[in-house]
């Protein structure tokens, strides 16, 4: 059976500032080595002062995926050298003398499968090392310490997953989990990243870092697999080790074998004390904590009698649960939940979309009631999104701007519907005998009004026409 099982890397980067320094948690955007302090720096004579603010926050991680918390937390020095580690040792936890990681034994629930945590833990996110060109073959390698102390929660699996689908599932759980928990913004490039561990039937453990996006983890995954399944076949014995994905073969490479693993000497970190946390902090926590994504979308389902995989689709995405949250009261809920996650999903479908978008609650309240009022068509409001998703305009103002009102006098769609009957003669005929070319003539009229016909009366006029 093959056994498969992650350490996944994620940063708090909604918090103000890094682990144990007020410098800014998110790096990004700034010339490289200025959010830099001589704290997180590693400096001689420098003491940490822990963010509390980030055990908070990654005690929700652990209070949601169903982790027991301790009520003590001590941190650990794991010594190692390596130039993206200013202080020569990392800052992080480790659970020997007792539980006293943020989090352990959890459980989730994945594609029906248990998928048990191993623990979590905090500690601080090293610098970054840059390469020129790649990294085999590179003369320089520059070093920015902007990331230095940025906090990073690690969350360890059992090897409990069962082929790579499960694993892309679970990713895709938390992921959307850490968003709705407004602890992580998982686009943020390098947010979340993750190793992985694979085993066969009979082989040893090989583990696979250095995998940049989750498409890429499930292409290793897969890989993997295959490179030990065709060793095996071949009576060849597979070693434990750890091996490097390499992005553009896209094939693992071996780094390093069991024996030369490193030994990092971990050892309490005196400097900063253990930190109890009570159960009043606990019970804050998880009042505080917002409503989950599986209780949303019960919720949506049982209350809005909204389909299921549209309640699927709108809880598990922040920004159109929060949308759909400040309408819902406001008009026709089955509506709103249709106009966002089929219209309004294609339109702000990146993270830059939705910051520029504007597109405010009041919008998608006056849309629906257009629709629901047969003042425009759905097609037509589909344009008027787009456009307001654009320019913020007021529905009214779109509505003349680009001619959408709806044409629902049957006269004037006779009219309209005579000349296309005319100028469609053969199409016509054909539509006697086969009633797929009446949708191609509704089409047509479509096209005509720019979308405004109404379907409806559009179909049974032509319906009428074509039998006489
Ligand atoms: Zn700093």
């Amino acid at each position: 059976m093959t056994k498969i099982g992650l350490e996944i890397h994620c940063q708090l980067t909604n918090l103000e500032s890094k682990l144990f320094c007020t410098c800014r948690a998110n790096y990004r955007g700034y010339e490289p080595n200025t959010n830099v302090c001589p704290i997180c720096m590693g400096l001689p004579g420098t003491l940490p002062l822990l963010n509390q603010k980030a055990v908070e926050k990654a005690t929700t991680i652990a209070m949601a995926l169903n982790c027991k918390t301790p009520e003590k937390l001590a941190f650990f020095r794991k010594n190692y050298f390596y130039p993206d580690l200013p202080k020569n040792f990392q800052i992080t936890q480790l659970n020997v003398y007792g539980p006293t990681s943020i989090g352990l034994e959890g459980k989730v629930l994945v594609d029906e499968k248990e998928i048990r945590i191993l623990r979590i833990q905090l500690e601080e996110d090293p610098g970054r090392l840059i390469y020129e060109g790649s990294s085999e073959k590179t003369q320089i390698t520059l070093v920015d310490y902007n990331r230095a102390g940025t906090p990073l929660v690690e969350i360890v699996t059992e090897p409990d997953f069962e082929n790579p689908k499960q694993v892309r599932l679970f990713l895709n759980m938390l992921s959307d989990l850490l968003e709705n928990l407004s602890v992580s913004d998982p686009e943020l490039e390098g947010a979340i990243r993750a190793d992985v561990n694979v085993s066969i039937q009979g082989g040893k453990r090989v583990e696979i870092k250095n995998i940049g996006s989750f498409h890429d983890l499930e292409k290793a995954i897969h890989f993997e697999i295959t490179r030990q399944e065709s060793l095996a076949a071949r009576n060849i014995q597979i070693i434990q080790e750890t091996r490097h994905w390499d992005e553009q073969r896209k094939i693992t490479i071996s780094a390093r074998r069991k024996e030369e693993e490193l030994e990092y000497r971990y050892f309490l970190e005196g400097d900063i004390p253990w930190i109890l946390i009570d159960s009043q902090t606990l019970d804050r926590l998880k009042n505080d904590m917002p409503e989950s994504i599986i209780s949303k979308k019960e919720r949506y389902i049982s209350k809005y009698k909204i389909p299921s995989q549209v309640a699927e689709v709108l809880s598990s995405d922040k920004f159109y649960s929060d949308m759909f949250e400040q309408v819902r009261d406001e008009t026709n809920v089955k509506d709103v939940a249709n106009i966002i996650t089929t219209d309004l999903m294609g339109l702000v479908d990146t993270k830059e979309k939705r910051e520029n978008s504007k597109l405010t609650p009041q919008h998608l309240v006056e849309l629906v009631n257009a629709i629901k009022s047969n003042k425009i068509t759905r097609t037509a409001a589909k344009i008027a999104l787009k456009e307001i998703v654009k320019s913020g305009k007021t529905l009214s103002d779109v509505i003349s701007e680009l001619d959408l009102v709806h044409v629902s006098d049957a006269s004037e769609l006779t009219r309209i519907i005579d000349q296309v009957l005319s100028e469609e003669i053969i199409a016509v005929e054909q539509a006697k005998t086969n009633p797929d070319t009446i949708n191609y003539l509704i089409g047509k009229v479509m096209q005509k009004t720019k979308g405004n016909a109404d379907p409806k009366l559009t179909l049974s006029i032509i319906q009428k026409k074509i039998q006489t």
